[in-house]
């Protein structure tokens, strides 16, 4: 890849000064650098143009690419760059990089998950359980701050409650500055001088909780419901995280879900689906009685509407329950059954081939 020319990069002349150089690379950088701007192109732009300021900017290897139109050593960007949030930092601060987050007051606590299982019918029909489970909360002793009782948290004197210290370097760029969350006070602006007996500083201590949680009809397997606040406190008064119960749902002996829809598969015998009878379908109400009618085909789908699991965000719909009908040829038969068929099929004139049947009528005679 050419290299182009580094003046042309900075939009400068040959003859600029230090002071016009770094001007024309600030406006520049301000411009394209990938935080700010979000056009693909940009990532590429930066780099360019980092590299002719860091060319141009050291006095030595600006005077041989002024004489070779070049500069040994392959690495451009290995001049001292960590990076760009490293330059970012030395000319807009770090407040403009991205980093910081909030700093000077205490973090929050952890997110907790809780696996609760339930049966078929509590999924579509709804629940309460009352669960127990291992959680840190805030010190009773303490209140949550972590201090002794009467004594209070103060100031943290190594970055003055602010929670992030700040360290300037010189570098070619001019100055930079890093900065890192307060290692006295770990990020949190105040220090306790006497801890609390009772959580030995941290403000909470670990207990059982027990909850009751409401769980919504509809729910399925692998829904989780989130209760804020209901987490881990965090540290020295440091606001709760969230619990989230995971929902496992039991599969049912007989009926199959697909979200809303429940799928019964009824096995009827052959008499069964050509004369017509009632079967009885479980449902998660109870058993109900379905009629199949004379004639009915295999794969014949039966719907039991509003029988199936409701809908989380439509209030009270529910979807339905099918019943696919299998008709069930039988297997063996006997000799009264054969005789019975046989009629059947003359009757219909449909013509049986009973030749590879042969074994199982000798097997009848023997029996
Ligand atoms: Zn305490
Ligand atoms: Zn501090």
């Amino acid at each position: 890849m050419a290299i182009r020319d580094y003046y042309e990069v900075l939009g400068i002349e040959r003859g600029a000064s230090d002071a016009q150089i770094k001007k024309a690379f600030r406006r520049l950088a301000q411009q394209w650098h990938p935080d700010v701007n979000q056009d693909e192109a940009a990532a590429q732009r930066f780099k360019e143009i980092s590299e002719a300021y860091q060319v141009l900017s050291d006095p030595e290897r600006r005077q041989r690419y002024d004489l070779f139109g070049s500069v040994e050593g392959g690495d451009p960007m290995a001049g001292g760059f960590a990076g760009f949030a490293d330059i970012f930092d030395a000319f807009f601060g770090a407040a403009g990089a991205g980093g910081g987050g909030r700093r000077g007051r205490p973090a929050a606590g952890a997110d907790l998950r809780y696996d609760l299982r339930i049966t078929f019918e509590e999924a579509v029909l709804g629940t309460e359980k009352e669960i127990e489970f291992p959680v840190l909360g805030r010190c009773d002793t303490c209140g949550g701050s972590g201090a002794k009782a009467g004594t209070q948290p103060t100031t943290c004197p190594q970055c003055n409650g602010r929670g992030e210290v700040r360290a300037v370097r010189q570098t070619m760029l001019g100055q930079m500055i890093n900065v890192t969350p307060c290692p006295r006070c770990r990020g949190e602006g105040r220090i306790v001088e006497s801890p609390c007996e009772t959580c030995g500083g941290e403000g909470r201590t670990e207990r059982r909780r027990t909850l009751r949680v409401t769980i919504p009809a509809g729910i399925d397997e692998g829904h989780q419901i989130r209760l804020a606040n209901e987490g881990e406190v965090g540290r020295r008064g440091g606001p709760a995280g969230s619990l989230y119960v995971a929902v496992h749902v039991a599969p049912h002996a007989v009926l199959k879900r697909e979200g809303t829809e429940l799928i019964f598969e009824a096995n009827v015998g052959l008499a069964q689906a050509a004369l017509g009878t009632t079967i009885t379908v479980p449902t998660v109400e109870g058993e109900e009685d379905v009629e199949i009618r004379p004639g009915t085909q295999p794969g014949t789908e039966i719907r039991l509407r509003g029988r199936g699991a409701p809908y989380l965000r439509r209030g009270g719909q529910r979807g339905d329950l099918h019943v696919i009908v299998e008709v069930a040829v039988p297997a063996r038969l006997t000799k009264s059954q054969r005789e019975a068929l046989q009629a059947s099929a003359k009757a219909t004139g449909e013509v049986v081939n009973e030749a590879t049947g042969l074994l199982d009528r000798v097997r009848d005679k023997l029996a």
